[in-house]
């Protein structure tokens, strides 16, 4: 009989915690896992799976559009948000059912409540139904709770929404101010723009995207003016204000613009406020992230942490992956250290992005000498039908050795496309090599395997 209630308690059932979880329970040990909310974490409630829906409704007129340049005889009619956000809902709270039904076949208990660690081995639970609090004790404690958006201090910030309140809006705006620039801002841009939003996105810096190929930065701003975006850059800012048509943003510069809702996606912040980590001696970094090693070992030997709330690769695949990882290192005898590099990872902007490996910038940092290929054409569709689209691809590769170190596309189906890409890359292929696999024609992503013009940097 163990000393404690549980070989493995996992604070947030969201994506890598319950992946450990599972993983452990199906070892035939003893595992608990608290969640305040439903189980799926942000992926499953308020990112990526209602997102993508999102995207896929937004993207309706333009298909439709299509459809008439080929003949068909489509209308688009209106849009019933209510209709969709619940049915969106609905979607949700059925994968988040799974997930809580799986934790539990792999017999794994779900407490639900606010977990708080009250010691070492011992953490709090407050149910969420508002039952007394109650503890239990846990060999090993994996913290796996996420983050959450974070709004800098501007005048009025309590006027502003965040992405997890754009799943629920009561009704869509006629006109938006979307503050930022990465991810989650494109994103919502481009949802926003194709459901009709007048949509404005708002980014501080040069150009949005920042960590990605600069010209992947060029083209993808140009094709989402292009659908009517307008992006305003060194915008930030200082105030907002409600006034009676809606709220007032002023800017630092003065500007002032008026709009009826403002959407802050200006980046997000690790979960680990309130759980009682410094009081086990759990350090921190500066950013409020669980410190880890390359296992995901926190500075207390028996308590590890995952994904979003150690702020390393925040994607949910690589949750999962550290999830695994840790499993193999705690209960496997198999110490893991998940590999972050060469990660594929797409923004569901409208057109989409791919990319993996190094964009230009960092090869030439890093003093690789590099060939680039680079192509720019009208998708096939929208040759046929009309249009301005321009699809975009990029191969970053070593002069010296030939391997492809980079690859980059915007444009329809990029995020399925970078993933069969990041095979590749990940193998360290080389160029000849994807040269020597045949097109698939007519597709897109031949262009990959028939690039031929080329510069070096
Ligand atoms: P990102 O870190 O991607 O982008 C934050 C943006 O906000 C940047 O453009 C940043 O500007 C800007 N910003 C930061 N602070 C301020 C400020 N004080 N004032 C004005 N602008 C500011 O964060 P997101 O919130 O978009 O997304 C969080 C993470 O979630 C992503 O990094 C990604 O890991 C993950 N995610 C992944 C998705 C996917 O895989 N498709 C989808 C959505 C999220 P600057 O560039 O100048 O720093």
């Amino acid at each position: 009989m163990s000393e404690y209630d549980y070989d493995l308690f996992v604070l947030g059932a969201g994506s890598g915690g319950v992946r450990a979880a599972r993983l452990t329970a199906q070892l035939g040990l003893k595992v608990g896992v608290a969640e305040e909310d439903r189980a799926g974490g942000t992926c499953v409630l308020r990112g990526c799976v209602p997102k993508k829906f999102m995207v896929y409704a937004s993207d309706v007129p333009e298909q439709v559009a299509y459809a008439r340049g080929f003949g068909w005889g489509a209308q688009c009619g209106t849009f019933d948000w209510p209709k969709f956000r619940d049915a969106n809902q609905a979607e949700v709270n059925r994968l988040a059912g799974i997930y809580a039904a799986n934790l539990v076949k792999a017999g794994a208990d779900l407490l639900l409540g606010r977990a708080c660690l009250k010691g070492p081995h011992t953490v709090s639970i407050a149910p969420s139904n508002g039952d007394a609090a109650y503890e239990v004790t846990a060999k090993h404690i994996l913290i796996a709770v996420g983050g959450k958006p974070f709004v800098p201090e501007v005048t009025g910030r309590e006027l502003a929404i965040t992405s997890d309140d754009m799943f629920l809006l009561d009704h869509l705006p006629k006109s938006m101010i979307i503050v930022g620039g990465g991810y989650i801002a494109v994103e919502f841009a481009g949802v926003m723009n194709g459901l009709g939003v007048e949509t404005h996105l708002l980014y501080r810096g040069e150009h949005i995207l920042r960590p990605f190929d600069h010209e992947v930065r060029e083209h993808v701003t140009q094709e989402m003016a292009k659908k009517g975006i307008k992006i305003m850059t060194h915008a930030e800012p200082s105030a907002l204000e409600k006034v009676d048509d809606g709220i007032k943003v002023t800017l630092t510069d003065g500007t002032e613009m008026v709009v009826e809702t403002v959407l802050y996606a200006t980046g997000r912040t690790p979960n680990t406020a309130g759980l009682g980590l410094e009081k086990v001696g759990v350090e921190l970094n500066w950013d409020g992230a669980v410190r880890v090693d390359d296992c995901s070992k926190t500075s207390v030997d028996h308590i590890y942490a995952v994904g979003d709330v150690t702020n390393r690769v925040n994607l949910t695949p690589v949750a999962i992956r550290e999830g695994v990882a840790f499993v193999e290192t705690v209960f496997k005898n198999n110490p893991t250290a998940y590999d972050h590099a060469l990660i594929a990872t797409a923004v569901f902007s409208r057109p989409e992005v791919g990319t993996v490996g190094l964009t230009e910038a960092e090869a030439v940092a890093q003093g690789i000498r590099v060939d680039i290929y680079t192509a720019r054409f009208r998708p096939m569709k929208t040759t046929f039908v009309g249009g301005e689209s321009r699809t975009f691809m990029k191969l970053i590769v070593d002069h010296n050795s030939d391997v492809v170190l980079g690859v980059h596309m915007v444009g329809p189906d990029s995020a399925e496309i970078i993933q069969m890409a990041g095979i590749a890359v990940k193998a360290g292929l080389t160029k000849a090599q994807w040269d020597a696999t045949c097109a698939v024609h007519p597709t897109a992503a031949e262009e990959f395997v028939t690039l031929r013009d080329k510069r070096t940097a």
